[in-house]
């Protein structure tokens, strides 16, 4: 347990109070003097420049300086450190490499496997909607259907291409720093748009990118097999980023395909997969790549060959399945009215880093 009252104060905020592993990850990510710096904030800079007896220019470089690491948030009443520990966790490994403490990662991991999971897992089901929703890899839509701007990549881009950046996918950071991790798939992926890209970019864990160059990640992300996601939301103006998500470390996807709730996290498409049997030639390619199990290799009356049979009851309609297919034998076919894409959600869009 950590002995330093201002860690144990903000563990307090985070509300895990009595967890070593928390402990030694904000000791980890700050010093003593700026732990007992964040436990003050939310403040005035004068009432922390008469605090710490600095001057408030002082003051507010330390706060710059803060929120650049991902210590500080917005929030009404100024600055503060960020209580709800899934914002600390994005915030400090969406950082800037030089940033990040090193070996961060698997106390993140740990303090995830410690039980963490269940907690997000039970959060983000409790909501009353998903918060995320699947979108189509580009050129996957059946070649006869319009897909709706707010399920279209290409036109999600378009309308955001005043302002777009990429920055490392905070999850993939932590996850990645753990010897042996299953998630080998590209980190370079999280695209920002508007405010977002404003926040990567000032706190250095982004990079600008043109319209062409956010199309060309979102081909290399789909092609090693991550699931395009967005907020679960019909606007334009509310989709403000476009996710690359994995099973292997997504805080979203990872502890609910855990739970075995992972459809009440995540929104599946419009669509659903459909399998040609006399194109299958049983390659068993598309298995692995579902991280939802949705897929199983089964004989099937009047074939010699095992075919990819779905589950479309586990499916979220990501077309991972049609993109790794070499004979072509997965189509997506449009099952869902636009209705079903909702205007509003429930829950906060912001549990999503
Ligand atoms: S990748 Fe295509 S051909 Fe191979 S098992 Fe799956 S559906 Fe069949
Ligand atoms: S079966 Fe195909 S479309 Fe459905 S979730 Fe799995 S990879 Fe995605």
């Amino acid at each position: 347990m950590s002995t330093n009252e201002f860690i144990l104060k903000l563990a307090e905020r985070n509300r895990k109070p009595d967890s070593e592993l928390l402990h030694r990850i904000l000791e980890a990510a700050m010093t003593p003097e700026e732990a007992q710096f964040l436990a003050e904030t939310p403040a005035s800079t004068a009432d922390l420049a008469a605090k710490f007896n600095m001057d408030e220019k002082a003051v507010e470089e330390k706060m710059l300086g803060l929120a650049r690491r991902g210590l500080l948030v917005r929030s009404r009443r100024g600055l503060r450190y960020p209580g709800a520990l899934g914002t600390l966790h994005d915030n400090i490994l969406a950082s800037a490499p030089e940033y990040i403490p090193p070996g961060i990662g698997k106390l993140w991991i740990a303090l995830y496997d410690s039980g963490w999971w269940e907690e997000i897992a039970n959060e983000l089901t409790t909501l009353g909607a998903a918060v995320l929703r699947t979108i189509l890899p580009l050129k996957t839509a059946p070649p006869d259907v319009q897909l709706l701007p707010c399920e279209s990549i290409d036109a999600i881009i378009e309308a955001h291409k005043d302002l777009i950046s990429v920055r490392n996918c905070c999850c993939r950071v932590g996850e990645q720093m753990v010897e042996n991790t299953a998630c080998h798939h590209p980190i370079f992926t999280c695209t920002q748009f508007g405010g977002r890209a404003e926040y990567d970019l000032f706190r250095g864990g982004g990079r600008k990118v043109s319209a062409d160059e956010a199309m060309a990640i979102s081909v290399k992300a789909t092609d090693a097999g991550l699931v395009p996601t967005v907020t679960n939301m019909s606007p334009m103006e509310a989709l403000e980023f476009i996710c690359y998500c994995c099973g292997d470390a997504c805080l979203v996807l990872k502890p609910t395909i855990r739970a075995g709730n992972v459809l009440q996290a995540l929104a599946p498409s419009r669509f659903l997969p459909k399998v040609d049997n006399d194109k299958c030639n049983g390659c068993q390619e598309c298995v692995p790549r579902c991280f939802f199990g949705a897929i199983e290799m089964k004989e099937l009356p009047g074939y010699d060959t095992k075919k990819a049979v779905i589950d479309l009851d586990k499916c979220v309609g990501c077309a991972l399945c049609l993109n790794i297919c070499g004979p072509e034998a997965v189509t997506m076919e449009l099952v869902r009215p636009p209705e079903s894409i909702p205007e509003t959600i429930a829950g906060p869009s912001a549990i999503v880093h």
